[in-house]
């Protein structure tokens, strides 16, 4: 039976294996896909390992998508641009990255929720891993405006240079916000794993605009409040998980093996 799995720390949250046992049941697959708490500073040894072991491929979740990318010996051109990997698998005997992120959150937000980006106002909250892998996608959909705030100023001006060849991106201070009017407010920061609550000024939206978290289960508790308090309609980032995991399963090339 062919071998994969996701590798994090901590893990026991992930709902990845669900995913892709849900996927493979539904396509008649048979395949083992396990969780595996992953070594922080131990990560490439440990992904070898598991591809020695007979390992087809593997997902990575916080914090070792930077690491997978480093592991990969080619990439795609999303891979590339992000500089972040989510799916290792083996290309022609070479260990290849992939970073479905992105484009999960735009199947989402387009195809599921029907939210077009184009010519909109768009604020993220954030600027770490998960921001990274989607501000490309976002840009290459044409938003009329991309601001980014974050709690740590460097880390969202390291962002905005990183894609200003993509297109028009700029940082905010909080306490610019209200100068603007945001047609989406994304987060994706973390603030809700620890249950925090938002301290955002009001005005700085429409009574039209939305919010979409992209974190879900409790961690999404604390932005969901803020958009109840405001009446904004809200959604969480379970259809973003579900789009990146469905991109994944093809990119694993777990589908082969329904010809092997
Ligand atoms: P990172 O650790 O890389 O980044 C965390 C970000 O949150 C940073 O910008 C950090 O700011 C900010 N932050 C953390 N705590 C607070 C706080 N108390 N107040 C304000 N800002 C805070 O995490 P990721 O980017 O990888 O993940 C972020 C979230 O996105 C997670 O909840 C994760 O589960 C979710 N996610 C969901 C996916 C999906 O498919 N739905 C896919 C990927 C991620 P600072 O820079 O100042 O530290």
């Amino acid at each position: 039976m062919k071998k994969y799995a996701v590798f994090g720390n901590p893990i026991e949250h992930s709902m990845s294996p669900l995913i892709h046992a849900y996927f493979a049941e539904n396509l008649g697959i048979k395949l083992t896909y396990d969780a595996i708490l992953g070594t922080v500073g131990k990560f490439e040894l440990e992904a070898k390992n598991f591809l020695k072991m007979g390992g087809k491929g593997f997902n990575v979740t916080l914090p070792f998508k930077q690491e997978a990318y480093n592991l990969a010996e080619t990439k795609s051109e999303i891979a590339e641009i992000t500089g972040s990997v989510n799916t290792i698998s083996l290309k022609d005997g070479l260990i290849h990255g992939d970073n479905t992120d992105g484009s999960g959150f735009i199947k989402d937000i387009k195809n599921n929720i029907g939210f077009d980006i184009e010519n909109k106002k768009i604020l993220l909250l954030g600027a770490g891993g998960a921001a990274m892998g989607i501000l490309p996608n976002i840009l290459y959909e044409r938003p009329l405006e991309l601001k980014i705030y974050n709690r740590t100023r460097e880390k969202a001006e390291k962002l905005c240079n990183k894609f200003l060849d993509i297109g028009k991106l700029d940082y905010v201070e909080i306490s610019d916000l209200e100068k603007y009017k945001f047609d989406i407010i994304i987060n994706s920061t973390s603030a809700g794993i620890s249950n925090e609550d938002f301290y955002l000024p009001k005005k700085f939206f429409n009574n039209d605009s939305i919010c979409y978290d992209l974190s879900y289960g409790a961690a999404s508790n604390s932005f969901r409040s803020w958009a109840k308090q405001n009446k904004l309609i809200f959604y969480d980032g379970i259809g973003m998980l579900l789009e990146q995991a469905a991109d994944s399963f093809l990119y694993l090339g777990v589908k082969k093996t329904i010809n092997n």
